[in-house]
């Protein structure tokens, strides 16, 4: 499907199933769809080719402009978070690679995703539209602002660590809605935060500690 012979094929394959049993599934993420979603996605197709043999490795990995794609686990874990399903509609920001868009994707209605670097928005649009998906919308800019004309989203997922919460995208958070951003400062441990729409109100809570590159402004 997305253009290997079959030898390659199989080397990744055999790396992807790995990646899922000894990252994602002993770790405890158990959402099906998410886990069928990590199976089925090549990860190897998103990273510099220089990195190819180590998509499937537990750990981020550099894409150039400074920026990363985030550990196979964390992807997994704040795709599982968001309570994804096939009637939701997602906003990521961060694109970087394209990775966790095309996780989301794969369970979700429809994501809509921002990045900051130009390049990035260019080759990761590119990237996601020879893969064939026809469900991500991929555009450059500052996701502080959101995108106010596709909002409410039943998911926001941040990539990139800021100081504070954005206030646009509490705003463009639908109800039940569920918001999944690290909070702290960029190079020290920030924390993972949780936040659910409730009648309006925000219910806060706190998931774990992680490491992502600056959330940016221009
Ligand atoms: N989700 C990405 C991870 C990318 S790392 C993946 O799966 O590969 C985080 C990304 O957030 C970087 O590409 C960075 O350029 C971008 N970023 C930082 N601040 C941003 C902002 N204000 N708006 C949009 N993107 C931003």
């Amino acid at each position: 499907m997305f253009g290997l012979n079959s030898d390659q094929k199989d080397r990744f394959e055999i790396a992807r199933e790995r990646m899922v049993t000894v990252q994602i599934v002993d770790r405890g993420v158990k959402d099906q769809a998410v886990l069928k979603a990590m199976r089925k996605v090549p990860r190897h197709l998103f990273v510099p080719k220089e990195y190819e043999s180590e998509a499937y490795d537990d750990n981020p990995l550099a894409i150039g402009y400074g920026q990363t794609i985030s550990q196979p686990y964390i992807v997994a874990y704040m795709t599982e978070v968001a309570r994804p399903d096939a009637t939701k509609k997602a906003l990521e920001i961060g694109t970087g690679s394209g990775y966790q868009a095309a996780i989301l994707a794969e369970v979700v209605d429809k994501v809509y995703s921002i990045e900051i670097v130009p390049e990035l928005a260019r080759e990761s649009a590119e990237r996601l539209k020879n893969m064939g998906y026809k469900n991500i919308f991929v555009k450059y800019g500052d996701g502080y602002k959101g995108w106010k004309e596709f909002s409410p989203f039943d998911i926001i997922i941040v990539t990139a660590a800021a100081e504070q919460i954005p206030e646009p995208l509490i705003d463009q958070l639908a109800e039940n809605g569920r918001l999944v951003i690290p909070i702290g400062a960029p190079a020290a441990v920030q924390e993972l935060i949780l936040l659910v729409k409730k009648n309006g109100k925000i219910e806060k809570s706190r998931l774990t500690f992680v490491r992502f590159v600056p959330f940016k402004r221009l």
